[in-house]
């Protein structure tokens, strides 16, 4: 037997990488468990896993016509059958996504579970394959207002590719905040059910840097116990190997690395361009003019290494909404995180007309809360302020309460809404990324 399981969600930083691991770990208890990478434009497992040495990644199997074997990319850890994805932008672009599906089919021969890491944005092609590869999505939110909103999203546009919600998985759960009455709530809205509520805590980091799963690194937690108690909650489907290689059947062309997509930002207009730059100064200028458009932050480490590493963070109305590293590779939260300790000696600030942005805007997995920033690259309480006050009222963080959340719930047409917008989506990028047959057209007007 076999089943698929997609981990996804709308937004990154949310904690799929932990989960597909933490999962994969609980399960493996019972059953044969393949873990994939299948973030391969972002790959991150390899640092969870404690395989950032490896030679052989799924990367190397992604090319066109490559000899090396399948299980020259699997390596067994922690009782899991495990695949990482390099980091390199190079391998990414030299990779044939379509070969993904060859990968899983055959591995699917061999296993009983296969969980796929899946990228955080739904914006892009190769975000989607991991979606229409799986029997199920696993939909990993946090209790807020975006990423419920995302999650309910990347759901809708599953459910486009005929791939339904096996279970949601609450992760960064404060724990002064009781999410029973919004998880309650959100199982309305969600295909399946709520499989655990996973409280934030720092021995889950500690797991990240030490390079282990947190069921390896600290099984005793209660986070380790709640991940355990989803996996004990998912109903596992019986599926022949044949169901998981029939998903996935045309070839597909590679999809664009988010470092060509930064490349691409519109040009804009130069606005300010400053050597020996303030951050703080910056983001407050931003905020001050009310900034539609983007900086581009160059690290001192950058100059001295004569590297292209550079920040990019983008702005609404004054208000960060994605950031994107690409020394790191790495988009949202973990690319301001990849900016702490750096000293920025240059920034370059470009007006642009919002509809330029809304491409990269709609890649909601990049986004950063909005105080971020400020939080992290400068000391300035009155920045912070200034920035948690210009923020609209669905801006709302986790920190402003459970009630934005409760209230967000509480309101159907909105959520419609927000579903109706992703299906309409899903169907109109389908065209463009060359997978209309993929599509679920069974309530159209040909009825097929
Ligand atoms: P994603 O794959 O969705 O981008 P990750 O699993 O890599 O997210 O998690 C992002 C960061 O958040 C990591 O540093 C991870 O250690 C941390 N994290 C994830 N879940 C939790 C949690 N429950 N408590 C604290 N930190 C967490
Ligand atoms: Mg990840």
């Amino acid at each position: 037997m076999v089943e698929a399981f997609a981990v996804a969600s709308g937004k990154g930083g949310t904690g799929k990488t932990t989960t597909t691991l933490a999962l994969g770990m609980a399960l493996a208890k019972e059953y044969d468990v393949t873990v994939i990478d299948a973030d391969t434009g972002m790959a991150n497992l390899l640092f969870h896993a404690g395989l950032d040495d490896v030679e052989v990644t799924l990367h190397d199997l992604l090319v066109t016509d490559t000899d090396i074997a399948i299980s020259e990319a699997v390596y067994e850890r922690f009782g899991m059958s495990v695949i990482p994805c390099g980091t390199s932008l190079t391998a990414f672009a030299a990779a044939n996504p379509a070969q993904l599906r060859a990968v899983v089919s055959t591995l699917a021969t061999e296993t009983d579970i296969i969980l796929l890491d899946s990228p955080a944005a739904i914006g892009s092609k190769s975000a989607v394959l991991p979606i229409i590869l799986a029997d199920r999505i696993i939909v990993v939110v946090q209790p807020t207002v975006p990423s419920l909103s995302d999650g309910l999203k990347v759901q809708e546009y599953a459910r486009s590719y005929k791939t339904e919600t096996a279970g949601v998985i609450f992760n960064r759960v404060r724990q002064d905040e009781s999410v029973a009455t919004i998880a309650e709530q959100a199982s309305r809205y969600f295909g399946g059910p709520i499989l655990a509520h996973v409280p934030e805590r720092d021995v889950v980091r500690a797991a990240r840097r030490q390079g282990e799963p947190l069921l390896a690194h600290a099984p005793d937690d209660i986070a380790a116990s709640a991940f355990r108690e989803a996996a004990a909650s998912l109903e596992i489907n019986d599926k022949t190997a044949n169901d998981v290689a029939n998903r996935f059947k045309s070839a597909v062309i590679p999809e664009q690395p988010w470092k060509m997509v930064f490349d691409g930002l519109p040009s804009g207009e130069l606005q300010r361009s400053r050597t020996e730059a303030s951050v703080g100064d910056t983001l407050l200028a931003a905020l001050e003019s009310g900034l539609t458009g983007y900086m581009i932050l160059e690290p001192k480490s950058a100059i001295l290494t004569n590297s292209d590493a550079q920040a990019v963070i983008t702005f609404e109305d004054g208000i960060p909404t994605v950031a994107y590293h690409t020394g790191h590779n790495v988009g949202g939260a973990a690319a301001i995180d990849a900016l702490t300790g750096t000293t920025v000696t240059h920034i370059d600030v470009y007006a642009v007309a919002a509809h330029l942005l809304a491409r990269i805007h709609r890649n909601t997995g990049y986004r950063v809360e909005p105080t971020m920033p400020a939080r992290l690259l400068t000391s300035s309480a009155h920045l912070i302020e200034r920035t948690a006050q210009a923020l609209p009222a669905d801006h709302q963080s986790q920190s402003a309460g459970l009630s934005a959340v409760e209230s967000f719930l509480a309101d159907p047409e909105r959520i419609e809404t927000i579903r109706a917008e992703a299906r309409a989506d899903a169907h109109a990028r389908a065209e463009e990324w060359g997978l209309l047959e993929h599509l679920d057209t069974t309530d159209s007007d040909t009825g097929e």
